[in-house]
């Protein structure tokens, strides 16, 4: 239904069906062996650049493939090309782009298989995350689509005195800029690119370094469903090079950024330059915490924060960085988080029972042992997962539980599977949240109790876009938990949310004296 009335998220892969999986496991064996090529797509075609080579994180051995990377003359032909565009895109009937999203949505299901193939080789994501990277990039074309059917259909008509007609009309602002991360290089990237050209933005799409490969392929699925080659471009590239010529260009309208606070400061001072006021959606990191006081529920509250720190490697911008325990039972709940840490299955991503691949990339792992060692000094290292004594030569890192005192010994995200412990007196429970609204992020906060007036009271007084209250934090669902943060966390708009497509849109509004 187009109308978005009987819209439907995917259903995605139903990972109890041990025949659907073994046979996905044979296929991504299968196609785990192919090289891959991507390069700049321009108007529509595939422009040549310099060569990168793309190594699995999980074995460096294994090359994935290469990635030709732009250099300031394509990017010049990327802005130009989705410069011209823009007048015919922004009078495409929203029908139209409706539908090529719907059209793509159906493309992306269709090629689960492969996309899915590249996520894990070239991101080290698993296959669980993976499939789920997928579906979200689904449901956001189609939740995109459906919402720009309601908002761009028609004018909305105002109330106004007799004798005059009043309307209200969105239109698209012009060039998106949509810069993305490695850890959802499909749903994120996807979600982006959907949501400008459905609000009648073209597109130059500038994704992380780290997954152009995956990237390149969602384009060309985009491209298939009937986007039109000038209407979205694609620029893979280093981000330090290319990202002042994209940022500073005078055709640029708007800016779609998720990544880390530090890069959206950057891209604000320099969009801070251009003439015109260039708007930032900006989706950036977090310091999130997890509540629970005595009466919460120890498996459940374990199983939750075990999944919330450690799934996807801790590489999620929701994932959780801090538990807050209550010294009366801290000691049990440790206790039992060690145990489930002990349970994990680490190793390669590629194999449907592994919970916990590598980390992105060398640095990455270079900054999370740099942080233990940096709290070895202060802090207790409660526990570390053991690694498995046959890893190939990748980046994995083991998930780690460290205790602190207080929060003020974080000072910056730490971006991947470490979490540290907090204890707390029941009776200074506000100044917990005053802390944790101290640190000026703003992302998602978990709370686990079974006293209502207390997750109540909690969910007053924090500052987060996202709250979770008795389940896990992670995997923010579109349309059902629209997500997104405030504060240094990001700007506002809420990805998977009814006012999403209003950020990336110009208004009109239209008297008529009758
Ligand atoms: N939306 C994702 C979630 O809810 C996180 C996105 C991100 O890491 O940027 O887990």
């Amino acid at each position: 239904d187009l109308f978005g009335k009987e819209r439907r998220n995917s259903e995605g892969f139903n990972l109890a069906d041990t025949e659907q999986l073994y046979s996905l496991q044979k296929s991504l064996d299968e196609l785990s062996g192919l090289s891959h090529h991507a390069g700049p797509l321009i108007n529509g075609k595939c422009l040549s650049g310099s060569e990168r080579v793309i190594v699995n994180p999980a074995n460096h051995s294994h090359k994935v493939g290469t990635v030709a990377f732009c250099g300031a003359d394509t990017v010049a032909d990327a802005l130009d090309t989705a410069s011209k565009a823009f007048d015919a895109w922004r009078s495409t009937n929203v029908q139209k782009r409706a539908r090529y999203l719907n059209n793509a949505a159906d493309l992306l299901e269709y090629n689960r298989t492969e996309l899915v193939s590249l996520c894990v080789s070239e991101g080290g994501r698993t296959i669980k995350d993976a499939l789920a990277d997928v579906r979200e990039a689904v449901d956001f074309c189609r939740y995109y689509a459906a919402r720009a059917l309601e908002l761009f259909d028609r004018p909305m008509a105002l109330p106004g005195p007799c004798g005059e007609d009043n309307f209200l009309t969105y239109y698209g602002r012009g060039v998106f800029l949509c810069i993305s991360p490695w850890n959802f290089p499909i749903a994120i990237f996807t979600g982006q690119i959907a949501a400008a050209l459905a609000a009648g933005n073209t597109v130059v799409a500038k994704p992380a370094e780290a997954t152009s490969l995956t990237a390149a392929a969602c384009v060309k699925l985009l491209h298939q469903a009937g986007i039109p080659g000038p209407v979205l471009n694609f620029v893979p590239g280093i981000g330090s090079e290319i990202g002042p010529l994209l940022l500073r260009d005078p055709r640029i309208a708007g800016v779609a950024f998720t990544g880390s606070t530090e890069t959206a400061r950057s891209i604000n001072r320099q969009l801070a330059e251009h003439a015109d006021i260039v708007p930032l959606i900006a989706e950036t990191g977090g310091q999130n915490a997890m509540i629970a006081d005595t009466s919460a529920h120890k498996e459940q509250l374990v199983l939750d924060a075990v999944q919330s720190a450690f799934n996807s490697a801790g590489q999620r911008c929701s994932a959780l960085r801090v538990l807050f325990l209550p010294h009366e039972t801290a000691d049990k709940i440790i206790e039992l988080l060690i145990g489930a840490m002990q349970q994990l299955t680490i190793g390669d991503p590629g194999h449907y029972a592994t919970d916990i691949g590598p980390v992105i990339d060398r640095k990455a792992l270079d900054k999370l042992n740099a942080h233990v060692e940096a709290m070895r000094q202060h802090a207790g290292i409660l526990f570390q997962s053991p690694l498995p004594p046959e890893l190939p030569d990748g980046t994995y890192f083991p998930p780690t539980l460290i205790e602190i005192d207080s929060l003020a010994q974080l000072t910056e995200e730490v971006f991947g599977p470490i979490l540290h412990i907090v204890r707390y007196s029941s009776n200074t429970l506000e100044q917990v949240i005053d802390d944790i609204n101290a640190t000026g992020y703003g992302l998602t906060l978990g709370i686990h109790s079974r006293i209502n007036a207390t997750a109540r009271k909690i969910q007053q007084q924090a500052k987060v876009g996202n709250l979770y209250i008795n389940r896990n934090m992670i995997g923010a669902t579109v349309g059902v938990q629209p997500f997104g943060g405030m504060g240094l966390s990001g700007t506002g708009p809420k990805a998977g949310g009814p006012d999403y497509l209003k950020r990336f849109a110009v208004e009109q509004t239209v008297t008529i004296n009758t």
